[in-house]
């Protein structure tokens, strides 16, 4: 089975990298199950694939708390009848010096970046191993790659996540459930992500950076694609995606 008529859940979906892999996935005959904090950006978006010839739902989803993840799945249940890919999308990155000690926004990475995708597995779990098959995407970052200064938490955080879908992958096929898994890493890709920074010497470098370089979140989303329509025997593990001169 391709991407047409597969139902995917998407984190994080109300911009960026979530909102660009829901629309183009959508355009290729996924239905998508959209799932983020902001109501009116996931409104829009549903109704802009609607208008579009596409098929998308949206729930209001905080990733930190489980039960939001499991009214996600249900949903899709609920409207398609199953659930093949989940992305696990949602993420932030108030990067700082770790002297700077903002132990507040440490903890909201390590609550979204990780216990959301601890939070979304365990929703899914369930389903995938029922129905022997399915597939989880997470999105980690060239951060969980390669370590640099202000990226600390923000990295650990990506680092993490790999490990949850090479294992996961690996139980279940043990276990005869046959979940594929991939983990991918972007490097800089024009979305909101920088808003999140409240350092503002931090704020100002990762400006730079970005400023540099131009590639948006479409150029992941055609990735996330190619995993996706790959034979249901053959899994893309990994992939790095970012601006061709990027260092
Ligand atoms: P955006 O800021 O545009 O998107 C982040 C998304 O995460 C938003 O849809 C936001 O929605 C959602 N989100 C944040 N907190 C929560 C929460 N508690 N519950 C549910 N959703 C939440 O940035 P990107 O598209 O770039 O980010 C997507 C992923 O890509 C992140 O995991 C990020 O770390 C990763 N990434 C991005 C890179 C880049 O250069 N852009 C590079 C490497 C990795 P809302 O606020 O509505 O809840």
């Amino acid at each position: 089975m391709t991407i047409q008529n597969k139902v995917v859940a998407i984190t994080g979906a109300s911009s960026g990298i979530g909102s660009a892999t829901a629309q183009l996935l959508a355009s290729k005959g996924a239905k998508v199950v959209l799932g983020a904090r902001r109501e009116s950006k996931l409104k829009e978006l549903t109704n802009q694939i609607i208008a579009a010839g596409g098929e998308a739902v949206y729930q209001v989803t905080d990733v930190t708390n489980p039960a939001d993840n499991e009214a996600l799945v249900q949903l899709a249940k609920d409207k398609f009848g199953k659930l093949d890919v989940i992305f696990l999308n949602a993420g932030l990155m108030p990067n700082s010096p770790l002297s700077e000690l903002k132990v507040d926004e440490w903890n909201q990475m390590v609550d979204v970046n990780i216990k959301g995708v601890m939070n979304g597995i365990a929703a899914v779990l369930p389903t995938f191993k029922a129905q022997k098959s399915g597939h989880v995407i997470t999105t980690s970052s060239v951060a969980g790659l390669k370590a640099y200064p202000g990226g600390a938490i923000y990295g650990a955080t990506k680092w993490a996540v790999r490990d949850m879908m090479e294992v996961l992958r690996m139980e279940s096929a043990q276990e005869g459930s046959h979940i594929r898994t991939a983990t991918i890493y972007p490097a800089a890709i024009h979305t909101e992500l920088l808003k999140t920074i409240t350092d503002t010497t931090t704020a100002s470098g990762a400006k730079d950076v970005y400023d540099t370089y131009q590639i948006g979140p479409d150029r992941v989303a055609n990735v996330i694609a190619f995993a996706i329509d790959q034979p249901e025997d053959t899994n893309v593990n990994e992939f790095t995606v970012g601006p061709t001169d990027q260092p």
